[in-house]
């Protein structure tokens, strides 16, 4: 990576806001969406297929990824608290 590569990504996580994960399971449907969109923060269980949170609070540098999530579950089961 160049050093400006480098000094865009430490930007854009400097930038990025702190923030919290809540996950509503009772709404989860297994659809896995929110794996595909950020497996560092979401796991579904092995029989149920019902999400887990690996991380209630990412590193900022998640946050994309996280929002990526909610937008792609479709039974709104995900929930971003910003600090
Ligand atoms: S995308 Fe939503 S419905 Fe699908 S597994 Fe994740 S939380 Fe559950």
């Amino acid at each position: 990576m160049s050093a400006n590569a480098k000094a865009a990504t430490a930007d854009v996580v400097k930038d990025a806001p702190r923030f919290e994960v809540k996950i509503h399971t009772d709404r989860c449907i297994a659809a896995g969406h929110c794996v595909a969109a950020a497996q560092e923060v979401f796991d579904q269980n092995e029989t149920s297929g019902i999400v887990e949170l690996l991380k209630s609070n990412p590193h900022p540098s998640l946050y994309a990824a996280v929002k990526e999530a909610v937008h792609k579950c479709p039974t709104a089961a995900i929930e971003i608290i910003e600090k």
